[in-house]
């Protein structure tokens, strides 16, 4: 096995460049044919090699021919391959993990950090089993660090890829009700969450904790050594001024920053990269230009501003925990009058039933001009209050605003991914 893994690193190391992808191959590429669950990976291998590809990896012993490499078992290859290249790195290794704001933290703490560093980290969303060896092995020689995204869908996720990516740092964003339907509870997300805390124990490293979290908090206790936390009166202490359309907050450093987010749980991931900056070096005014200067995009946490409208655009996710916050940092906002178009909470399992009746309950101790709920999930919303106006079909609620145009508002658009209710924003 080290003997496969051994020759896997010289062919790695002869093209520095590895793809999952036959699309996305070029010239000195090491690629991975993956099976997928529709498909065998190896009936790519050609096509990898014709598009310039210099090795393919394969599990199908059928497959033959002179740049092609025999392995048992193609993603234990890249997860093996992946362990190996993260042995001979001696940087630090920044892992994130958490319910929500992952992909923000990360680009916060990109941000920040390569203000004086050259930092490697995740792309987009690559934060599974596949995606967290591809970045590891993204890694070159120029980086003094990296800040990997991990996600989990279920228990013994994180363990598995602490295992291959080695961090040396790390931070869980929050506990919060995401996935349910894999972990069965908040219990189990912990858990699993926790599983980075664990690594980082084991290892000596180093964890950042948000105080303000009462399970991240208690969950940090166990660990002995190296806690750095932010929060009020602590190793990092920042102050929310306004959450909302956008975030502006005092830096420890006393400086106002004006960001270009919404919503408190944000000032959350904010907090998170400057304290990271901070315990890294980075100069204060250098941190706050950094947040300061962070756009978000794909439809995260944006503020778009239309004729009459502000939109509160979140179409990215939507979750209990997210929804709510953002519901009230909405509520607290002031300005004109102001509409909800609320989407889907999508993977709650069992507990999706109450949690839309809970977020109707909350809808309701509002006073908003109009409350927009959509998807099917959202009709228990909707039951609690009469005045809410339904549409199972995201086409029907868009016929609706098209007949009924919204003028003079802020409107907060929020709901998971596969409603996609950034379309509405063209009506608005
Ligand atoms: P994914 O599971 O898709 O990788 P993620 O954890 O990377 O998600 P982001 O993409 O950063 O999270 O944010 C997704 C959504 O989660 C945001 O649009 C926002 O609604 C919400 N969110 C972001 N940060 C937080 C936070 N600290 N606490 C609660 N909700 C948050
Ligand atoms: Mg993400």
């Amino acid at each position: 096995m080290a003997e496969l893994v051994e020759n896997l690193y010289l062919k790695y190391l002869e093209c520095r460049n590895v793809s999952t992808d036959s699309r996305a191959a070029q010239d000195n590429t090491l690629f991975f044919a993956l099976d997928g669950p529709n498909f065998k990976g190896s009936a790519f291998a050609e096509a990898a090699l014709v598009k310039g590809a210099r090795y393919a990896v394969v599990q199908d012993p059928t497959v033959t021919g002179p740049n092609i490499i025999q392995v048992p078992d193609t993603l234990k290859a890249l997860q093996d391959l992946a362990l190996h290249h993260r042995q001979q790195l001696s940087i630090p290794f920044i892992g994130i993990t958490g319910s929500n704001g992952k992909t923000t933290t990360k680009e916060l703490i990109n941000a920040v950090l390569s203000q004086k560093y050259k930092v490697l980290c995740t792309k987009g969303n690559l934060n599974n089993h596949i995606g967290v060896p591809l970045t590891v092995l993204s890694i070159q020689p120029e980086h003094e660090l990296a800040i990997i995204e991990m996600g989990a869908n279920k228990p013994g996720d994180i363990a598995e890829l602490c295992s291959y990516a080695l961090p040396t740092h790390g931070i869980i964003t929050n506990i919060g009700k995401a996935h349910l339907e894999g972990f069965g509870s908040l219990e189990g997300v912990a858990r699993t969450k926790s599983e980075l805390y664990v690594h980082l124990d084991k290892v000596n490293g180093a964890v950042f904790v948000n105080t303000a979290n009462e399970h991240l908090l208690r969950m940090s206790r166990r660990i002995e050594k190296k806690v750095t936390y932010y929060g009020p009166q602590d190793d990092y202490s920042a102050e929310l001024l306004q959450a909302a359309p956008q975030v502006i907050y005092r830096a420890a450093n006393g400086d106002t920053v004006h960001t270009h987010l919404m919503g408190s749980y944000n000032f959350d991931n904010m907090a998170a990269a400057a304290c990271i900056g901070q315990f890294f070096g980075v100069p204060h005014d250098q941190i706050n230009a950094a947040i300061a200067g962070y756009v978000p995009t794909n439809n995260r946490s944006q503020i778009v501003r239309k004729d009459t409208n502000t939109i509160l655009l979140d179409a990215y996710n939507a979750n209990p925990s997210s929804m709510s916050l953002s519901v009230s940092n909405f509520a607290q906002m002031e300005g004109e009058q102001k509409v909800v178009i609320l989407g889907d909470m999508r993977e709650l399992g069992q507990e999706s039933e109450a949690e839309h009746r809970l977020l109707g309950e909350q809808l309701s101790q509002q006073n908003f001009a109009q409350v927009f709920l959509c998807g099917h999930e959202m009709r228990y919303a909707a039951e609690v209050n009469p005045d809410f106006r339904y549409f199972a079909e995201k086409s029907a609620l868009e016929i609706w605003l098209k007949d009924h145009p919204v003028r003079n508002s802020s409107i907060l658009v929020k709901g998971s991914r596969g409603i996609g209710l950034e379309t509405v924003v063209d009506l608005l």
